[in-house]
């Protein structure tokens, strides 16, 4: 039995259209959290290569365009035929798991990467990775286990910076669909 009531017309459930709900088309910064499965080389442009590994890959973007981290989502959804972005070729070889996101206009996409870097587990599969434009050492992260967004948060606040909240939305439960709508919450 679903644990909330399911609308058959939108295809949506209750929970479901609270969590898309609250996906906005504004700006907002983002980890990407990505199951690999298998032991690919891949080319990742110019960068050079890397190693897949079963396991998690932890991406960190900011959307500041238009469209938000809504429209950016979409863009990680299929994979791209010409990658134009690092984390584009390596999206071809993973599956999107979830994604953390908060909505500011302020990019906190090299903050986000530190504090990844300093979580249990942690590694760096390719220096470099996302990273060209900026003195993080990668914006690109990996975990053998699934890593836990509280866990993120919970150093995120330890900081003692003031930080908007940040939230999940499973992708496994959504179709790329459903990823295009917005749900209305009446
Ligand atoms: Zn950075």
């Amino acid at each position: 039995m679903p644990e909330y009531p399911y609308d058959a017309r939108s295809g949506f459930s209750l929970r479901l259209r609270l969590m898309l709900a609250t996906l906005e088309t504004q700006a907002g910064t983002y980890a990407l959290v990505l199951s690999a499965r298998g032991s690919a080389l891949i080319r990742v442009g110019r960068l050079g290569r890397l190693q897949l590994q079963s396991g998690f890959y932890v991406y960190v973007g900011s959307a500041l365009g238009s469209g938000g981290v809504r429209a950016r989502l979409r863009h990680h959804w299929e994979p791209s035929i010409r990658p134009h972005w690092h984390i584009d070729y390596l999206r071809r070889h993973t599956s999107p798991e979830e994604v953390w996101y908060c909505h500011d206009p302020l990019s906190r996409e090299h903050q986000w990467a530190r504090y990844l870097g300093t979580q249990p587990g942690v590694s760096i599969p390719l220096a470099g990775f996302g990273a060209s434009d900026c003195h993080c050492k990668s914006h690109l992260y990996f975990f053998r286990s699934r890593p836990s967004k509280h866990a993120f948060v919970r150093s995120l606040r330890a900081s003692g910076e003031r930080h908007p909240q940040v939230r999940l939305l499973r992708l496994k439960q959504i179709s790329a669909s459903q990823l295009m709508q917005r749900p209305t919450l009446e």
